[in-house]
Parts: C-alpha cells; sequence; structure tokens
C-alpha cells in the first residue's frame, strides 16, 4: 500500500517532456481537488523527460497537497506511463488526464456521477479544437478500430477517462493499450460509459504522436485484439478456503 490508498482517486498525469505546461498543470489540478466529489490525488508520472520536467514536477509535489510523482527510468510511451501509475495506484478508483490540459480536471466530476455502476467511465470530446487532419485521423483510426474490435467506442483517444483499479491491474500490457482501454474493459467483463467532456488547443509544448504512431501501430494493434479475444482467459472462482473471509469453512 502506498499513499494513494488514503484516497478514493488518484488521478495519473503522463508527462514527457512538457516543462512549459507544468505550472498551469499544477494550478488547474490543485484548484480541482477540493471541489472533487470523491477525495481525489494526483499522480504525476515522468516518462523519461530530458527537458527539466522532472525537476518542475518535484517543484510541484513540494508546493501542492496531494500531489505525488513516480519518475521512469526511460521513455516508454503513453501505455507505459499509464500502466506504471496504475501499478502505483492503491485507490479503488485510478483516472487519467494528459499533461498538456487539452480536457479539464473539472470535468472528472463528470464522470465521478457514473464510476459506481461503470467499470470504465470516459470523455468524448464532443467539440474536439485539434487540426483538421488530426481530427481526420482520429476518425479513421477510430472507425476501423470499432470495426475490428466491436468495441462500440467513439474517442479512445479522450484523455478524461476513470477506471476501477482493481480491474485497470488487470489489463494485458501493451505498447498501444491506452488506445483500446473500452474493448480490453469488456473484454475482462466490465461496463463502459461515455460522456461529452469540453476539449481545448494544446497551449504549451508539442504533440509527441504523428501519423505513423497513430495510424500504423493501432492498426496491427487489432488485430492482436482480435487473437487475445479469441485466447483471453478469464477464471471465474466456484470456491476457496485461501482468503481471510474463507479461513474458517473448512474448520
Ligand atoms: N506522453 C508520455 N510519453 C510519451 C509521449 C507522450 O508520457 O512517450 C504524454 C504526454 O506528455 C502527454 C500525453 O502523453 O501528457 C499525450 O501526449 P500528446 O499530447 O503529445 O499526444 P496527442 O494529444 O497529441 O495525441
Ligand atoms: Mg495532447
Amino acid at each position: 500500500m502506498n499513499r494513494t490508498a488514503n484516497y478514493e482517486l488518484t488521478i495519473l498525469v503522463p508527462i514527457y517532456n512538457e516543462i512549459e505546461g507544468l505550472e498551469p498543470l499544477g494550478k488547474q489540478l490543485s484548484s480541482f481537488l477540493p471541489t472533487a466529489k470523491k477525495k481525489s490525488c494526483v499522480l504525476l508520472v515522468d516518462d523519461g523527460s530530458n527537458d527539466g520536467s522532472l525537476e518542475g514536477i518535484k517543484q510541484l509535489c513540494k508546493e501542492r497537497a496531494h500531489f505525488f510523482y513516480i519518475q521512469l527510468a526511460q521513455n516508454g510511451g503513453l501505455s507505459a506511463a499509464l500502466k506504471a501509475g496504475i501499478d502505483y495506484t492503491d485507490s479503488p478508483y485510478v483516472g487519467y488526464i494528459d499533461a498538456d490540459l487539452q480536457t479539464a480536471p473539472e470535468d472528472f466530476n463528470v464522470l465521478l456521477d457514473f464510476v459506481e455502476e461503470y467499470e470504465l467511465v470516459t470523455g468524448v470530446r464532443a467539440q474536439r479544437k485539434d487540426s483538421f487532419f488530426k481530427n481526420f485521423q482520429s476518425k479513421v483510426a477510430n472507425s476501423f478500430r470499432r470495426m475490428m474490435t466491436n468495441d462500440g467506442a467513439t474517442d479512445t483517444g479522450c484523455p478524461l477517462k476513470i477506471m476501477h483499479t482493481d480491474l485497470a491491474k488487470q489489463l494485458p500490457l501493451f505498447t498501444g493499450m491506452h488506445r483500446f482501454f473500452p474493448a480490453l474493459i469488456q473484454l475482462l467483463q466490465g461496463k463502459v460509459k461515455e460522456l461529452p467532456v469540453q476539449h481545448f488547443p494544446r497551449e504549451t509544448g508539442t504533440s509527441k504522436y504523428h501519423l505513423w504512431n497513430r495510424l500504423w501501430s493501432p492498426f496491427v494493434d487489432c488485430f492482436a485484439f482480435r487473437w487475445m479475444r479469441k485466447r483471453v482467459i478469464i477464471n471465474r472462482i466456484a470456491d476457496e478456503n485461501v482468503t481471510e473471509s474463507a479461513k474458517n469453512k473448512l474448520n
């Protein structure tokens, strides 16, 4: 157990070279925390930044209450950063927002109304403020993925989500898995809820993803997902005497 166990929601923020954005990030998250519908903390995940973000992250944790961090030894991509954050989360719910604040922390409250009933509650960028080209790539990728996985998800890339931590910890790990959260949660027999959330242009730093890693890898991953769906193992335990609550059963 770590300090996130004292909260109901841990908000993960993956950070790779986002030095300029750290101050507004700290401000917005700090003003959200006291208004959150569930007691929340922030877990900043430094994904091997080399622009001084780590020092900025440590400074935020010093200045602001309920802020924690982990530093990855090397850059591994968004999925790796999220996986590391999930591994370090001991609160019942785990949320995720990008460091560039293209979505608003206050919208976590919109999602929080549904977290008890749904294992994954995800935002949908209703009025997306990205370039025409980026929106177009995303539309193509979303419709191909939907066709291949039947996940019914409108916008898997939306950086505002909350999951049940116990299920999030069981997600199969692979680079690119962050685009398959709805499909994977459903594979593990969880329910998914989508809600429209606000979206803003990127005001600081630069996008780390481009045509190649936005389209080719997710294309290949769709086939991997279909293979996984055929082979997934979901055990339902009929009986046991190994847990604390069951230990007196046979005695
Ligand atoms: N990110 C990361 N590791 C990477 C690339 C990106 O942790 O190798 C973080 C990044 O700092 C941001 C989030 O993942 O908080 C999403 O990245 P970005 O905004 O560049 O992607 P886009 O929104 O353009 O798809
Ligand atoms: Mg972004």
